[in-house]
């Protein structure tokens, strides 16, 4: 694993490298959770561009690859080559953890992986491969053009997660810490959640579940250590857990690593009524072999 894409698992997981773990004071009147709470991802008018403004824009800025920037015919797109280079995730594949099968053995089967250690949200899936250019595109919308590449990388989830989103009642980001949402200002998982409900027309609830404190970096760490370590570490505020009863709830986020993340959110999430969980994300790790 390059150090380059290691870094990407750390921060995918949101474990500021050598945090300390602190728990968040509990009171309900503090000033700070309110600000999260209140975020405003995105403004829903720079998702809303008029047509004229669109136009006008193309002749100033001719479209160009939304992962490898080479000229190409539509706008907040990706070009043929990127398009065929990128790995999207598509049946055989697991039917809970959503990794695909090498053999295609028929529908319905689970990997391994699911029986030996079932995860605890129903079913996950992915547009594609956190590799590559799937790789690349999780990377520009964590550093570079986010709310219309949010759009574009929204589209695709929706198409990759229609089966899930047939069933869901609740769209759900994965949320940061706020001191993490501080220092990076921006959580890529509620852009796209905030994206994926307004294509869907789905209600979405960004507050309705927090992150309660920080996580020690999960690098260097055993399985069972990385679930202990997650252990508590989000939790449904009273207020919203109303929102979250007897729901079946789309939990989005951009990258899914080891499921350990989402496992823990899930866990939290059952704990406070929901009927079910499910989990869909733009890339997810595959581990070959
Ligand atoms: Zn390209």
């Amino acid at each position: 694993m390059t150090g380059q894409r290691q870094a990407d698992l750390v921060d995918e997981e949101r474990f500021p490298e050598g945090a300390p773990a602190i728990q968040e004071d509990s009171s309900a009147a503090s000033p700070a959770r309110k600000i999260i709470f209140s975020f405003p991802a995105l403004k829903p008018a720079r998702l809303a561009l008029g047509a004229g403004l669109k136009r006008a824009l193309a002749l100033i800025y001719p479209p160009v690859c939304v992962a490898c920037r080479a000229a190409t015919g539509d706008a907040q797109a990706l070009c043929a080559h990127c398009w065929g280079e990128i790995g999207f995730i598509e049946r055989p594949y697991c039917e809970r953890l959503g990794t695909p099968f090498a053999v295609d053995l028929g529908r319905g089967l689970l990997s391994p992986a699911a029986i030996a250690d079932p995860p605890v949200f129903a079913r996950a899936r992915a547009v594609c491969r956190f590799d590559g250019v799937g790789r690349e595109l999780v990377h520009r919308l964590k550093y570079g053009d986010r709310a219309e590449l949010a759009v574009t990388l929204g589209r695709m989830m929706v198409q990759a997660g229609h089966e899930l989103i047939a069933e869901a009642d609740l769209i759900l980001p994965v949320p940061l810490h706020r001191t993490r949402l501080w220092s990076r200002r921006f959580n890529q998982a509620a852009l796209l959640a905030q994206v994926v409900a307004r294509l869907t027309g789905l209600p979405h609830a960004p507050a309705a579940l927090a992150r309660r404190k920080r996580t020690r970096q999960q690098v260097g760490l055993t399985r069972a250590q990385r679930a202990d370590n997650l252990q508590g570490a989000f939790r449904v505020p009273d207020g919203t857990r109303p929102q979250i009863e007897g729901r079946r709830i789309l939990l989005i986020d951009d990258v899914l690593t080891t499921g350990a993340t989402v496992n823990a959110a899930a866990r939290a999430l059952l704990k406070a009524g929901a009927r079910q969980v499910e989990v869909l994300t733009f890339a997810r790790v595959v581990t070959d072999g």
